[in-house]
């Protein structure tokens, strides 16, 4: 065998000990009745800034834009998406395969709320049974024909995120921010999360960026001024949309219909996932 070079990508030995393992090399295998076209990573540097609203929007709009599309719910220990969508029942299976739930938009929907006996009980599992979760839903979920699979991703770049990445494969990711001071640094730990797996990252979304006063349509930067072109420029992302603080998000998301959330941020993204 001649000696080691340490570069891989040129090498054709297979049995060398310093082959480094592509992030590639843990993808789990979808089972046989599932054919989904892309995969999309919703992912935030911490919680509570919209990672599940845009997740949830995003394949809602999809979905009535005429696309096949499911949500994989991988936020395990805040998991929201069922309610979002008013999804109250728990999964069946059909002896090899978990189903998913569908929405009364015709989105498919995946969570652990879904198999839970009580949805109130906390999820208090350490990290590699949370991973081993999230894996079931890509393996064992009979997912059928998609065109795309959004995932709300766990919050953050810990290990939990890191098994998605894994053993998934995520076409692209989205990162959803808010406007503050720490928006830089928390944008680029997702996006070098994302060049370390190898996931293009497809663009940005600045979640409660503004709120429009009803009184008199000033525009009010609640949180602050937007960083968020800057931030984005400076990465080389676009930035797929600036959502406003809307008050009518919370009534819908609370009665189950985040469909009926007007938006029209999304319309030139959905278009380009549809190829137009
Ligand atoms: P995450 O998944 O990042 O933890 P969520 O999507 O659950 O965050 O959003 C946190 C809370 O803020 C939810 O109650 C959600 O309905 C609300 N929310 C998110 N975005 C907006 C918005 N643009 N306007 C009003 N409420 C919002
Ligand atoms: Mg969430």
């Amino acid at each position: 065998m001649s000696e080691c070079t340490h570069d891989c990508s040129s090498c054709q030995s297979s049995d060398c000990s310093s082959r480094k393992s592509s992030p590639q090399d843990f993808l789990k295998p979808m089972n046989k009745y599932s054919k989904i076209k892309k995969v999309i990573g919703v992912v935030s540097g911490k919680g509570g800034v919209g990672k599940s609203l845009v997740a949830c929007m995003l394949a809602s709009k999809c979905a009535q834009a005429g696309l096949k599309v499911g949500v994989l719910d991988a936020d395990v220990t805040g998991p929201s998406v069922p309610k979002s969508f008013g999804v109250t029942e728990r999964a069946m299976q059909d002896g090899e395969c978990l189903l998913p739930s569908v929405a009364e938009n015709g989105v498919k929907i995946m969570s652990i709320n879904l198999l839970l006996e009580d949805v109130n009980s906390p999820v208090v599992w350490r990290g590699p049974v949370i991973s081993g979760v999230i894996e079931q839903f890509w393996t064992d979920v009979r997912w059928g024909e998609l065109d795309y699979l959004f995932v709300d991703m766990p919050p953050g770049t810990g290990d939990v995120a890191l098994t998605v990445f894994q053993s998934l494969p995520v076409d692209g990711i989205i990162i959803v921010s808010t406007p503050q001071d720490l928006v830089k640094m928390i944008v680029n730990k997702a996006y070098n999360m994302a060049d370390m797996m190898h996931v293009p990252v497809l663009g940005l979304v600045e979640n409660m960026s503004y709120y429009i006063c009803p009184h008199c349509d000033e525009k009010i930067s609640i949180f602050g001024e937007s960083q968020i072109d800057e931030t984005a420029k400076e990465l080389g992302l676009p930035v797929i949309a600036k959502l406003p603080i809307n008050p009518q998000i919370n009534q819908l998301v609370d009665k189950g219909r985040i469909f009926d959330v007007e938006c029209d941020e999304f319309d030139e993204f959905i278009s380009a996932l549809k190829g137009e």
